[in-house]
């Protein structure tokens, strides 16, 4: 049986100073023995992250990085740098990322083959916009973004991945997928992994459903039987991400 994962995306908010107070108030709260929970935080807020969140159980993650080690890349941040510091996890081919930065499904492949390479789980975003859900190729596109994410990355690495499903109509907007829309995609993302790799392979990996998950919606997703919890944007910030992580564990 796969165990839930909670992953709180704080996209660009919090300073260190106000990351410090918000995990000191927020911490005891959201533990959980029967969830793996991760805070995916700003790069300024990983050190206090990481020193607050030590021994408890919850885990780091970081928002993106670069598919290189280093170089002449100004203003990025290696996989190689993260692991270093003892973050766990980060953020490949967020929406936000491919929208406004222009990443393309070939650089989230490269970042998620170096992600694995330096033992950080890749969280890997993957989701329709409101046109193609419109047009009836959600499941088309969101097959191909999966197909390219993973294109010559062996089974042995794959299966420590997280795939979020991630409608790009949902982020932000308050509107929440249902489950039954959830389930279907995300049914069809196990699908792609078991036809990559095989089914063993398929039920190891992890799918997460996001986009304006709430303590009111996360119930009946995370009971869908292929949403093994969700990727948390604006509820990540709010009192509200104790209830949700609590949600995970029944
Ligand atoms: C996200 O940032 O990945 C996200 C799902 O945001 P929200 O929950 O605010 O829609």
């Amino acid at each position: 049986m796969r165990k839930k994962i909670i992953a709180g995306n704080w996209k660009m908010n919090q300073t260190p100073k106000e990351a410090e107070k918000f995990i000191r108030d927020c911490k005891e709260k959201v533990k959980s023995d029967k969830a793996d929970v991760v805070f995916c935080v700003p790069f300024v807020d990983l050190a206090a992250a990481l020193d607050l969140l030590k021994n408890t159980g919850i885990a780091v993650g970081a928002q993106n990085m670069h598919f290189e080690d280093k170089g002449a890349f100004t203003g990025e941040i290696s996989g190689k740098m993260l692991a270093e510091m003892g973050v766990q996890y980060v953020i490949n081919g967020h929406s936000e990322r491919r929208q406004y930065y222009a990443e393309t499904d070939q650089a989230v492949n490269m970042k998620v083959k170096k992600a694995l390479a330096d033992a950080l789980i890749p969280i890997v975003c993957v989701g329709e916009s409101l046109e193609q859900r419109k047009q009836g190729v959600t499941v088309d596109f969101v097959r191909m973004q999966v197909k390219i994410a993973f294109k010559d990355i062996p089974a042995g690495s794959a299966r420590k991945a997280v795939i979020a499903y991630e409608p790009i109509w949902a982020i932000g907007t308050g509107e929440t997928a249902t489950s039954e829309q959830a389930e279907e995609v995300c049914a069809a993302i196990r699908q792609t992994i078991a036809e990559m790799y095989g089914r063993e392979t398929a039920e190891v990996l992890r799918v997460q459903y996001g986009g304006s998950v709430n303590a009111e919606s996360a119930a009946e997703l995370f009971a869908m039987p292929n949403i093994d919890g969700g990727l948390v944007g604006g509820a990540s910030l709010k009192p509200e991400f104790a209830a949700i992580v609590q949600t995970a564990g029944v």
